[in-house]
């Protein structure tokens, strides 16, 4: 992985607009923290803040932000000095730098995260985005024209070295012009204030560079194809779509009660044909792991229902006896105090231990009920041993799907409705990530997470609206 350090450009003085437009309020944050936040969000490392106009003030805006901050006195010279300033705060590890203005709002950390793929898949030095063929900013410099950058003056800033270079630029077309927008009038920022408030879930375009990229995708079932008995609007023609670009999928589940069959069967009587081999879920998961680590033939204990019981019957695994050297516990409805006791005294005694999956809750039309984690947690409790849990976000469950699609993770995306399991793993796994609002997490989750999504939709019929445009 790269590591690309920001530079944000915040010296300048905004003689055109009046008034120094960093500290102009966006949405409640000075706008220099703002575009500091994205920068931050994007994962940008360092973030290095280059402050000049009304240094104390800009200063105080940023607060306990981790960043780098540097002050640059001769900022009335023009753009270049603030280049210049900047570049002396990007560490000597850093691969490359993206600088950012102060003035382009609607930039969006998606965006970001869309120039660094790009440079990173093309190895072009510079990367930047264009709108109907004309170049935008932000602008990402490679490390070796750092010192021809730092030797630029006036107001240019990293324009001549674009022109200098034309064959070593990479460019991220997006459609939308607001997304590059930048205010050079009190006019401007009112109506990009405008703009922004309509894009509840990011934009658009930033959306579309991700997507673009795609070729493979882990679907999440429960929250994102249906909630309990009922299909999500939109999943015939998510699957249509995906039949039509010819995009291979695989359908992840956590939940171990059913088998891949009940599940065909379940999106059969919703008006969709899928194959068996598509259906993956973390009772197949388990199987698969204990096969790696025991011989064939031996006897499991299990707590859970048919899709766990038939797994591991498939694998060869001997499910009779109580007297067994493995304890494999899925989500069991029929739970007793007695299941729990054997498999507590056969852990205690040595047996292997193993999970299908570490959700705590199980959502209801009651409410959130206890899950397999909570299972989990009770043997755990009791014996002291940790179980080897494969379900999401644990990686083996990406790496099988991958595997069965001959997929790798720059090209694959996992598509969920949990921040803390389906996302948090894909994000580990290196996949790209697109969390649908239909299910577990929330808006007001998504402010209060580490782990950021890479594209957020409301729903599949959301995403699948989106994803058609670039068919057009
Ligand atoms: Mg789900």
């Amino acid at each position: 992985m790269k590591q690309i350090a920001a530079v944000v450009l915040a010296a300048g003085a905004s003689t055109r607009f009046g008034e120094c437009k960093q500290l102009l309020d966006w949405h409640g944050k000075p706008l220099l923290a703002h575009v500091t936040d994205v920068a931050l969000e994007a994962g940008l490392q360092p973030v290095v803040p280059v402050l000049g106009c009304k240094a104390t003030e800009t200063l105080a805006v940023l607060g306990d932000r981790p960043v780098r901050t540097l002050m640059n006195w001769r900022w009335e010279e023009g753009l270049a000095t603030s280049v210049q300033t900047g570049l002396t705060g990007v560490p000597p590890e850093a691969d490359a730098a993206l600088f950012l203005q102060c003035d382009q709002p609607l930039v969006t950390a998606g965006l970001l995260r869309a120039i660094l793929r790009r440079f990173d898949q093309t190895g072009s030095p510079i990367v930047h985005p264009t709108h109907a063929g004309r170049r935008g900013t932000p602008v990402l410099f490679a490390r070796r024209f750092f010192a021809e950058l730092s030797a630029i003056t006036g107001d240019h800033g990293g324009r001549t070295l674009i022109d200098r270079y034309p064959d070593q630029v990479a460019t991220v077309p997006v459609s939308d012009p607001e997304l590059l927008a930048d205010m050079d009038t009190p006019h401007d920022y009112r109506r990009l204030q405008e703009a922004s408030a309509k894009r509840v879930h990011g934009d658009n375009q930033s959306r579309i560079a991700v997507l673009q990229d795609i070729r493979h995708l882990i679907v999440d079932m429960d929250g994102v194809l249906w909630r309990g008995d009922k299909a999500m609007a939109g999943l015939k023609r998510f699957f249509a779509f995906l039949r039509r670009r010819e995009m291979p999928f695989v359908l992840a589940t956590n939940n171990s009660t059913s088998t891949p069959d009940q599940y065909v069967n379940k999106l059969a009587r919703f008006g969709v044909r899928v194959s068996v081999e598509t259906i993956l879920t973390s009772a197949l998961a388990s199987a698969a792991t204990l096969a790696d680590i025991a011989p064939s033939g031996s006897r499991v204990y299990v707590i859970g229902e048919e899709g766990v019981r038939q797994a591991l019957r498939d694998q060869g695994f001997n499910l009779n006896g109580e007297e067994a050297d493995y304890v494999v516990v899925g989500w069991d409805r029929d739970l007793s105090w007695e299941k729990l006791a054997t498999a507590s005294l056969l852990i205690y005694g040595g047996a292997g231990f193993l999970g299908t999956n570490p959700d705590v809750t199980f959502p209801t039309e009651r409410g959130p009920l206890p899950g397999n984690g909570a299972l989990l947690a009770a043997l755990e409790a009791s014996t002291g041993v940790e179980p080897l849990v494969t379900g999401k976000p644990e990686p083996r469950m990406y790496e099988e799907a991958l595997r069965r699609m001959d997929a790798t993770p720059d090209t694959t995306a996992m598509i969920g409705d949990r921040l803390d399991t389906d996302i948090a793993g894909a994000w580990r796994a290196g996949l790209r990530t697109i969390l649908v609002l239909s299910g577990i997490s929330q808006q007001d989750d998504l402010a209060s997470s580490q782990v950021k999504p890479d594209v957020v939709c409301a729903d599949i019929e959301e995403l699948v609206a989106t994803w058609e445009q670039l068919d057009r």
